[in-house]
């Protein structure tokens, strides 16, 4: 955001100073949380279920807010500060958001879908930022909170945006949507991801389709080519669709060469010259994602040669197929996350990782969360997919039994401290391991304690 007075914030959340200076400016953005809040901003007092910013407004100001944004204040009228009272501090949060956006002049990428939203994201921000300079979601802030946070967190001279949206629950898009306006789309897949809140695939499609129906006439939506509810998004749009990928895309990876840890293709773009890409991680899933990508950046301006240097150079966020060399062992580091696709993903791409003569594939899994009633059948057929790829299956913690029940000789171990001490005693130099789970299952405990790393 640009720097602004107390007064002008005040004025944009559609009320006035209601203590301290109005003159006090606004110069680094906004901060809803006191232990990372920059000198100069504004503190956003926000009420969640196990925390209320209200009570740190004191620790704001010391730590040097020059606002405060809060529903209520009966303290005395700080110095180098001034405070702003709204009746709902998180949709004052939106509303500023939304102002901010309106002030800039850049093409937004919008990125949503039940997988690869935050690859996909890291995809396109290395891409884009070979030509200018780039607002992306950092980590995982695609919420009603994070959202608005990233847009603020936007400078003036930035040349375009990419911009990560999740949900849990119907409803949380379109707002979204509001705030972000993005003139490019992507829509990453329709999986099972948070069924449990959603119902079925049909409702997490609508939920997704909100950014479909938020694209302008002028603006553009990848999509996978391969995607079940392609039509369906196709019916819900103004904007033009591109498919992507799975061979009949207008935008496409050929002569794919699947390796350890990376991939190869050609990339090809319906009327551009191809251009040679060496993507640095492994996963067939992961080069529809470079590709929903490069589909973006191609529209914005880029051209193929620079998109296949930024896919090239893409450090991926942690935790999603990160290949780890151990003592010649090799490990996958999928440990961010787990759904039913997801976790078929990363068995797909263990079974396609060469190994060498009488080394194994190995898949150390723990429980997927929010599968609601789901959840027996979905842990059932991971274990059934990796039994039919040849992986050995090692299932750890509680709700994680199924997988091993259903994989041929499938084990569960309880524990972290006891799923590690087979692996360390059982796995060889050749083997290929790989980690993944639910975030609450914590996976890379059992990688951490089994292979040390300095
Ligand atoms: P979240 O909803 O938690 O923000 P996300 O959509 O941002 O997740 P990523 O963080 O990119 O997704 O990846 C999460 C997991 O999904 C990783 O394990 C990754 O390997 C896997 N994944 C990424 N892309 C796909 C895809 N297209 N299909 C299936 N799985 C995928
Ligand atoms: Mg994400």
């Amino acid at each position: 955001m640009r720097t602004i007075t107390v007064s002008q914030l005040a004025e944009i959340l559609g009320t006035s100073v209601a203590a301290g200076s109005g003159e006090a400016r606004v110069s680094s953005g906004v901060s809803t949380d006191t232990r990372t809040l920059p000198v100069g901003s504004a503190f956003f007092a926000l009420r969640g279920e196990r925390f209320d910013g209200h009570r740190f407004t004191d620790v704001a100001l010391n730590a040097g807010a020059t606002a405060l944004v809060v529903d209520q204040w009966e303290g005395e009228a700080p110095e180098n500060a001034g405070v702003v009272v709204v009746p709902d501090t998180l949709a004052a949060l939106q509303r500023l958001a939304f102002w901010w956006r309106s002030q800039l002049d850049i093409p937004v990428i919008g990125i949503t879908g039940s997988n690869g939203k935050t690859s996909t994201k890291d995809f396109a921000a290395s891409i884009l930022s070979r030509h200018f300079k780039v607002s992306a979601t950092k980590g995982n802030l695609n919420n009603h909170i994070g959202v608005p946070l990233t847009v603020l967190s936007t400078a003036e001279d930035t040349g375009a945006a990419v911009w990560e949206m999740g949900m849990n629950h119907s409803g949380e898009i379109a707002p979204l949507c509001e705030i972000a306006r993005p003139k490019f789309g992507i829509i990453t897949n329709i999986g099972t991801a948070h069924i449990e809140y959603l119902g079925s695939r049909e409702g997490i499609a609508e939920e997704k389709g909100m950014l479909a129906r938020s694209l302008p006439s002028d603006g553009t939506l990848f999509l996978p080519a391969g995607c079940d509810f392609y039509e369906y998004f196709r019916q819900r749009t103004k904007a033009h669709v591109i498919p992507v990928g799975n061979g009949r895309g207008l935008i496409r990876a050929e002569n794919l060469e699947l390796g350890d840890g990376s991939s190869r293709f050609k990339l090809v773009i319906e009327g551009e010259a191809p251009a040679d890409v060496l993507l640095p991680v492994a996963g067939r899933h992961m080069v529809t994602n470079a590709l929903l990508a490069a589909g973006a950046a191609w529209k914005v301006g880029l051209s193929p040669e620079e998109i296949a240097a930024g896919l090239s150079a893409t450090v991926l966020t942690g935790g999603r197929l990160r290949r780890i060399e151990w003592n010649g062992i090799t490990l996958f580091d999928d440990t961010y996350n787990a759904n039913p696709e997801s976790m078929a993903a990363a068995l797909e791409t263990l079974a396609d990782t060469p190994v060498v003569n009488g080394a194994r594939r190995i898949a150390v899994l723990g429980r997927m969360a929010e599968q609601g009633e789901h959840a027996p059948a979905a842990h059932r057929r991971t274990g059934e997919l990796a039994a039919r790829r040849g992986i050995t299956v090692i299932a750890v913690g509680d709700g994680a039994e199924e997988i091993a029940g259903a994989a041929e000789n499938g084990r569960h171990f309880r524990d972290v401290e006891s799923a590690a001490g087979w692996l360390s005693s059982a796995c060889h130099p050749g083997d290929v391991v790989l980690f993944k789970g639910s975030r609450s299952a914590a996976i890379e405990r059992v990688m951490n304690s089994a292979f040390p790393r300095p």
